[in-house]
């Protein structure tokens, strides 16, 4: 296996910025776990499936075609039913039922499987929820980044987003499988007064030593 860097942490906690630009500086690839339930979210909500009723969820899941891979910039993509859901990724209403679909064993499990194979032969940083703790449990390059709910709320309404992220936490952090935690071995790095720069600079000095050396 591959070297896989995992990067877990709560909504705007800065994974994604981070991961993007620590992938680029290590010449590792980029997978964003999110997309993927993000994807599945909005093709549940496309089929008109209840997002509360965990049974139409996977019923729904079990009629999509599922592909995944990675496109010449080397990023991860997710296709369902072969067409790339795009900007429609970040719509309030996939904001707003993502944590129930995601909550899902039988969506848990096709997304896990698929980030797995992603990994199989290439490098990765991988961020998400659950990466450290159940989707690469043996890897020892774990980070946990976070940030105080206001600094977290103030980047996502930057972004102009409307998304209730304390909701989203909470669910997330309380469902039963694969619940966001910290993995006992992570480093948990405070985003709240750090710089983008800053994050990258002191998640490479911890790898640095470890063998990770970046470009
Ligand atoms: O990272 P992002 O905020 O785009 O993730 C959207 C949602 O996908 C999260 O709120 C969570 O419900 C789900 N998710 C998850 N496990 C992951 C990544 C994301 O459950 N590894």
């Amino acid at each position: 296996m591959r070297h896989v860097i995992a990067i877990d942490g709560p909504a705007a906690s800065g994974k994604s910025t981070v991961s993007r630009q620590l992938a680029r500086r290590l010449g590792f690839v980029y997978v964003n776990s999110g997309t993927m339930y993000r994807a599945i979210t909005w093709e549940v909500l496309r089929q008109g499936a209840n997002a509360h009723a965990p049974e139409e969820v996977a019923a729904a899941l079990a009629r999509a075609d599922v592909t995944c891979g990675f496109d010449a910039d080397n990023e991860s993509f997710i296709h369902i039913n072969k067409k790339a859901p795009g900007a429609a990724l970040r719509d309030s209403q996939v904001n707003d039922h993502v944590s129930l679909v995601s909550a899902v064993p039988e969506v848990r499990r096709v997304v896990c499987d698929r980030l797995r194979l992603l990994a199989r032969d290439r490098d990765v940083v991988m961020e998400g929820r659950d990466i450290g703790s159940i989707v690469f449990p043996g890897t020892p390059f774990k980070f946990y980044l976070d940030a105080s709910p206001e600094i977290r709320r103030r980047r996502r309404a930057a972004e102009g987003q409307s998304d209730a992220i304390d909701a989203r936490d909470k669910m997330d952090a309380t469902r039963k499988a694969a619940p966001l935690k910290i993995a006992g071995d992570a480093r948990v790095v405070d985003t709240s007064h750090l710089t983008l720069e800053g994050v990258v600079d002191a998640i490479l000095g911890i790898l640095r030593p470890l063998g990770i050396p970046s470009q």
